[in-house]
């Protein structure tokens, strides 16, 4: 894969050439999704060890990015109303740009809503029902803490021995690097079970950590009451589904969608597959979720909407805003559609 600043640098040429608006009116397609995780102040611009940056923007940066699709021409829809534009397009539409959110970060409310609602901006938020409860480990948060608060980490893992001094930032980094794949690749049940044995042994409280940065059931309801705001549904236990047998895929998608529907008492529609890319989602999972009539599904396969995406509502692919890319200019260039395009070898859709 592409280094993060070779990505950057693309990017700046498509910008600087004037190479994306000339392909814009080509490759936009219908539109874009857009992938937040968490909005917060100085999202993605800490100094030293913070591998996670790559999941946070400041609400400024999203403010930013509303301004601009809009100054694109972009019309800022409700993902219903997106579904319904794919399904039977019309001719002389304007291209749209939804906004999602996923995992339910507290966040999202108190920095996230205020913007969407400023803007009069629809946003959809993709909860996982386990994290609403902490009992969700988001070991990759877990795992950047232990590496951050420790001198050296030792553990063996999935059969490998790990000894790593971990005292510099460069360290941590380095170790960063070797732990968070190995852990990514884990059968997800066994992943679950490391990261379990490692805030054991380094002290750190995994149901504390994710009650602390999860919105609860309230915070949720109160969240929904806004006619701008749609809940989704990402799991419950937020398990890279593909990973998984078809009966324990199908109950994280089936439970989830139950799940929040109880505690909401309304009916969810919507559905994102966690991590969402290629290994994390395939073509059963896309299956799966149709069978259990989700309106639509979306993966974080990059690309933009095109009509083709009509006869695979439920592999929709989304633009992950990360913290690493917080330049306008980026926004800008990725929603012309022209860097996923050459990504995917201008096949418009990328279902396989
Ligand atoms: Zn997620």
């Amino acid at each position: 894969m592409a280094s993060p600043a070779l990505l950057r640098a693309c990017l700046d040429v498509m910008h600087f050439t004037g190479l994306s608006h000339i392909l814009r009116k080509q490759f936009q397609g219908m539109g874009s999704i857009f992938c937040f995780h968490h909005v917060c102040p100085g999202g993605g611009m800490a100094k030293g060890f913070a591998p996670n940056g790559k999941i946070e923007c400041t609400s400024e940066f999203l403010s930013e990015i509303i301004h601009l699709v809009r100054k694109r021409g972009m019309e800022t829809l409700s993902l219903a109303d997106a579904v319904e534009r794919i399904r039977s397009p019309q001719p002389n539409q304007k291209p749209f740009a939804v906004f999602t959110l996923d995992d339910g970060y507290k966040d999202n409310m108190i920095h996230g809503q205020p913007i969407f609602d400023q803007l009069n901006c629809p946003y959809t938020v993709f909860v996982a029902p386990k994290i609403v409860d902490g009992s969700c480990e988001l070991w990759w948060r877990a795992l950047e803490k232990i590496i951050s608060a420790n001198a050296q980490f030792k553990a063996t893992i999935h059969g490998a021995q790990y000894d790593l001094d971990i005292r510099s930032e460069a360290q941590k980094k380095r170790a960063w690097r070797v732990l968070f794949p190995k852990l990514t690749a884990l059968p997800q049940y066994e992943q679950r079970k490391t990261i379990h044995e490692l805030a054991k042994k380094y002290n750190f409280d995994l149901v504390d950590y994710c009650k602390s940065i999860a919105m609860t059931w309230d915070e949720i309801r109160i969240l929904n009451e806004d006619p701008l705001c749609t809940i989704g549904a990402h799991t419950m236990n937020h398990y890279a589904v593909a990973k998984l047998s078809t009966a324990d895929c199908m109950y994280e998608l089936e439970e989830s969608r139950r799940c929040i529907e109880r505690e909401l008492g309304e009916k969810i529609h919507f559905f994102a597959y966690p991590y969402g890319d290629e290994p994390a989602a395939g073509l059963r999972d896309f299956q799966i979720a149709n069978d259990l009539g989700f309106t639509a599904s979306l993966t974080t396969r990059k690309g933009v909407v095109f009509a083709e995406h009509g006869k695979h509502l439920q592999a929709l692919p989304r633009i992950m805003v990360s913290g690493r890319y917080q330049k306008i200019r980026y926004i800008d260039a990725l929603v012309s559609g022209a860097p996923t395009a050459l990504l995917n070898r201008f096949s418009k859709i990328n279902v396989n």
